[in-house]
C-alpha cells in the first residue's frame, strides 16, 4: 500500500506528464479524503493518481518542482513506512 498525492493545483511538465503543485497532500486511491482527513471535494483538491507521495518530497522527490508545502500530517501519518520496510500499521480495535 503506497500513497498518491492529492494537490492544490498541478501543472504539466516537458514530458506531457500532469504533476502536482501547491500545497500536496497523501491520498489513497478510492478513498474520497486525504490521509490527514481534509475531504477532496470541498477543499478543491485535485487527485494524482500516478503520482507517489514520496516522489513529492521536496528533499527527495522527483515530482517535487511545483510543490510549495507538504502536509506535515499527512507526512507524519505516512512517515512511519517509509522509514522502515515493514509499515506499522495499527489498528485500534476496542472491543466491548
Ligand atoms: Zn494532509
Amino acid at each position: 500500500m503506497s500513497a498518491r498525492v492529492a494537490a492544490t493545483g498541478s501543472w504539466t511538465a516537458d514530458d506531457g506528464a500532469r504533476l502536482p503543485a501547491g500545497e500536496v497532500h497523501a491520498w489513497e486511491p478510492g478513498q474520497n479524503q486525504t490521509l490527514c482527513g481534509v475531504p477532496l471535494h470541498r477543499a478543491g483538491l485535485r487527485r494524482f493518481a500516478g503520482v507517489a507521495f514520496t516522489d513529492v518530497d521536496p528533499a527527495t522527490g522527483g515530482s517535487a518542482d511545483a510543490v510549495r508545502e507538504v502536509c506535515p500530517r499527512c507526512l507524519a501519518a505516512t512517515g512511519a513506512s517509509r522509514r522502515g520496510r515493514h509499515p506499522r500499521w495499527q489498528r485500534t480495535d476496542p472491543r466491548p
